[in-house]
């Protein structure tokens, strides 16, 4: 086990658990932030609130392979371990597992975690196999880490109905807590994959959060219709040719089916390919009280 100044660093699991054990020994209650790493500042606010609600704080920075299908961007998926290292120890970070591929999935590993129906929807649809793989490495790190609360992004909603489904069904004795999307100053989201963008595919981009401001404008008039409001989006997508979109949908937040209205709320999700980059966002319109 590598150790700095404060921040612990683990690449296998008896590390992990040896560390956390100690932890645990302590009193001490204990938050997990899972990443892929090339951690930005949507990562960071995870961590910080992460920090606020628990005594020690676990990051974990795996790419899993088994997220990700044949034809998408495994391989060169941007990987800046020293660089996150860095900015989670000056986050007072307590501890880091970064297995290797091997560590996660021993030879013949065979068993998965599937989350029947949410899973094949929005992101579920475009990547098949994608949250089979989110699932189960997911569950595997709340084995591992055995957290009190694991903090997740509102910027993969669908991820966070798959999750919150699974420590339901599963009864995973941990709180989840979803946080606010973070955004750079003119909108766009955060995220690891915006580094792929060229600058023109960087302007280009800002058409998603754009059309989701459209959205809200409408909503906050009153508009509930769903095929107004995404009519709406589309429209502002339509804008932007350069802009390929995957989903646009309207959808119950839990179930991810679409809905036709929203006055009881509704999640507003897109995904679109800008140049050969694929880019999600979203805008969760709350329910109007009755
Ligand atoms: P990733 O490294 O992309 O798997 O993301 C790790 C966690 O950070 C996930 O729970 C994401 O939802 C969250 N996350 C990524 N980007 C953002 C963002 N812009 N704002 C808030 N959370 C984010």
């Amino acid at each position: 086990m590598q150790q700095t100044t404060t921040l612990q660093i683990a690449h296998t699991v008896s590390e992990t658990r040896a560390a956390l054990r100690e932890m645990r020994r302590r009193g001490l209650t204990i938050a997990l932030v899972p990443t892929m790493g090339a951690l930005h500042e949507g990562h960071l606010s995870l961590v910080r609130a992460a920090r606020t609600a628990s005594d020690a704080v676990v990051v974990s920075i795996f790419v899993n392979p088994t997220q990700f299908g044949p034809d998408e961007d495994f391989a060169k998926y941007p990987r800046t371990f020293e660089a996150d290292c860095a900015a989670l120890e000056r986050e007072g970070v307590d501890l880091v597992f970064a297995p290797a591929a091997e560590e996660m999935y021993p030879p013949g590993a065979s068993t998965f975690v599937d989350v029947d129906g949410v899973s094949e929807r929005l992101d579920g649809a475009s990547r098949p196999g994608h949250f089979r793989g989110v699932a189960t490495v997911v569950a595997k790190l709340f084995h591992i880490v055995q957290p009190d609360k694991a903090f997740f992004g509102q910027k993969d909603a669908a991820q966070v109905a798959v999750l919150r489904k699974m420590v339901r069904d599963l009864n995973f004795g941990l709180e989840l807590v979803v946080c606010p999307i973070v955004r750079e100053p003119d909108g766009l989201a955060m995220s690891s994959r915006n580094r792929y963008l060229s600058l023109e595919e960087r302007r280009q981009a800002l058409a998603l959060n754009r059309a989701l401001r459209e959205v809200e404008r409408l909503a906050a008039e009153g508009v509930t219709p769903a095929q107004k409001l995404i009519a709406t989006a589309e429209a502002v997508l339509a804008g932007e040719p350069a802009v390929r979109v995957d989903y646009l949908h309207a959808v119950n937040p839990d179930t991810l089916e679409d809905v036709a209205d929203t006055r009881n709320g509704a999640l507003i999700a897109v995904a679109a390919f800008v140049g050969a980059t694929r880019l999600i966002d979203n805008l969760l319109l709350p329910g109007k009280p009755r």
